[in-house]
C-alpha cells in the first residue's frame, strides 16, 4: 500500500475523548475527501474525513476514541512529532454547490467543517448529538442562516430536544428539489435517507458517508 509518513504537529482534546490531530499538508484536496490513518505499519489504516480548509498548510482529523478500537486508543496517546501513515486521498463525499441540507451526527461533522471552511454554504445544517459537548464547532457554524442543533439529552435554549430523525419526522413537506448530505453512523445515515425517501425525496437527491 501507497503509506507516506507525518508528524503529529497538534493535538488537541476539543471534549473529552475526541480529539483533532493535524500534520502537514502534502496534497491537494476537495473538501468531503477522507485518508486513510494509522499508526502502525501492521495495523490497516482506519478512514477519517479530512476536517480542515484545502488552503490550511496542515490537515486535521476529528476522531473519537473506540474503547475497545485498535487504533483510536493509541491514537488519542501520541504525542507531538510521533509519526503516524497515511494514504493517498480519496472519497467522493463533494458539495455540488446545488440547494442543499447537511445532516451529521459526532465526528461525522467533520467533512462539512472543511466545506465550511472553504466558503461553501447549505441551506440548513442539521446537526446531531447526545450532549452539548457533542456540538463540535458549533460556535463557528453558528454563523450559518439555519442552523439546527438536535440534542437527545440537552434542553436548553437554542436545542432541539431530540433526535435528528425526530426534528426532519416533524415536517408534513421537505424540499423535494435539493439534495441531502448525510455524514455520520450506520444507523443515523440509514435512518434518515429511509426517512427522506418516506417522504419523497428522490434517492439521488441523498448523498451519503457512512462511518462504519
Ligand atoms: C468513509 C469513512 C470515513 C470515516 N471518517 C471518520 C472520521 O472523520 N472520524 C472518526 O472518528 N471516524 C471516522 N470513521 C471511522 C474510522 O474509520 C474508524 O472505524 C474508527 O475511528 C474506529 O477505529 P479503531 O481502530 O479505533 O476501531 P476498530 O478496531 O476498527 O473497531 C471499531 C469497532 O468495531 C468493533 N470490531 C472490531 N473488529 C470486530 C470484529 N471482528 N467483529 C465485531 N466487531 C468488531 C470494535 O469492538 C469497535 O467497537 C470513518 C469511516 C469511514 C468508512
Amino acid at each position: 500500500m501507497d503509506l507516506q509518513k507525518v508528524s503529529i504537529l497538534n493535538k488537541q482534546e476539543i471534549t473529552p475523548n475526541v480529539f483533532l490531530i493535524e500534520f502537514k499538508r502534502t496534497f491537494n484536496f476537495i473538501p468531503g475527501q477522507i485518508i486513510g490513518l494509522t499508526n502502525n505499519l501492521d495495523l490497516p489504516p482506519r478512514l477519517y474525513s479530512i476536517c480542515s480548509s484545502p488552503a490550511n498548510k496542515n490537515i486535521a482529523i476529528l476522531f473519537n476514541v473506540k474503547s475497545d478500537g485498535k487504533l483510536t486508543p493509541p491514537l488519542a496517546d501520541t504525542k507531538l512529532g510521533d509519526s503516524v501513515w497515511i494514504t493517498p486521498v480519496q472519497g467522493k463525499f463533494i458539495f455540488n454547490n446545488e440547494p442543499s441540507w447537511w445532516i451529521a451526527t459526532g465526528t461525522g461533522i467533520a467533512p462539512f467543517y472543511s466545506m465550511l471552511k472553504s466558503g461553501q454554504r447549505p441551506l440548513k445544517l442539521i446537526q446531531g448529538g447526545r450532549a452539548i459537548d457533542d456540538f463540535y464547532f458549533s460556535n463557528e457554524f453558528k454563523q450559518l442562516p439555519d442552523y439546527i442543533k438536535c440534542s437527545s439529552q440537552y434542553a436548553g435554549e437554542g436545542f432541539y430536544n431530540s433526535r435528528l430523525t425526530k426534528y426532519l419526522k416533524e415536517y408534513t413537506h421537505l424540499p423535494t428539489d435539493i439534495n441531502y448530505y448525510l455524514c455520520g453512523s450506520a444507523e443515523m445515515v440509514v435512518d434518515v435517507r429511509n426517512l427522506l425517501i418516506c417522504k419523497g425525496i428522490p434517492f439521488g437527491n441523498i448523498i451519503t458517508e457512512i462511518y462504519f
